[in-house]
């Protein structure tokens, strides 16, 4: 692979996050995860965390246009010259054609969507654990399962969007954190 232009995908509780810092980490680019800062916006109160909070804690969607500016923001920012790992960010295909946009005019296309998959089952015990831990406003099991049906009617047909592309590569989420980023960086040789 030539640069680490890279977007994370998989279902809430999947791992993602932690695999995405790990991976930034290992690359030595930023983690760009919409969902923390729009969690930064919340807790700042600005008008765009003011607007976000309660679709947030319901497990709903912050919409395109707030989204997509705030990665085109971030994106174009100097540390991201040298690539990425976006966490969280497309989530919908509208947003995943503005990305890609927004990727044109930076002349910087990207080189990998990988995707970690699990069995829903396990991602549901995960989110509840981590409910008890972090005790996040969206962790409970409404928003949970509201989140699940979101990422699937949603998220999910970004898969085929990236494989049309010939950029999709997945990796099996089940495991140790240490196994599933070792599988991430050998999927990522082949991209
Ligand atoms: P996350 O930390 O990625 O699970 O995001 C937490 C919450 O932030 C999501 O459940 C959404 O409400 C919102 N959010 C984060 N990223 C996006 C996005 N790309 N599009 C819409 N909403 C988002």
């Amino acid at each position: 692979m030539s640069a680490g232009r890279i977007v994370l995908l998989g279902a809430p509780g999947a791992g993602k996050g932690t695999q995405a810092v790990l991976l930034a980490e290992k690359l030595g680019v930023p983690h760009i995860s919409t969902g923390d800062m729009l969690r930064a916006a919340v807790a700042a109160e600005t008008p765009v965390g003011l607007k976000a909070k309660e679709i947030m804690e319901a497990g709903g969607l912050v919409n395109d246009e707030t989204v997509i500016g705030i990665a085109r923001e971030r994106l174009a920012e100097s540390d991201a010259e040298g690539g990425f790992v976006l966490d969280g960010f497309p989530r919908t295909l509208d947003q995943a054609e503005a990305l890609d946009e927004i990727l044109a005019e930076l002349k910087k296309p990207l080189d990998c969507a990988l995707a970690i998959t699990v069995d829903t089952e396990e991602v549901v015990e995960r989110l509840l654990k981590r409910a008890k831990i972090e005790g996040r406003a969206d962790d409970n099991e409404v928003a949970i399962r509201e989140r699940m049906q979101v990422y699937e009617t949603q998220t999910s047909p970004l898969m085929g969007y990236y494989a049309g592309k010939g950029v999709l590569r997945e990796v099996a989420g089940m495991g140790q954190i240490q196994e599933i980023s070792d599988a991430v960086m050998a999927a990522l040789e082949t991209a």
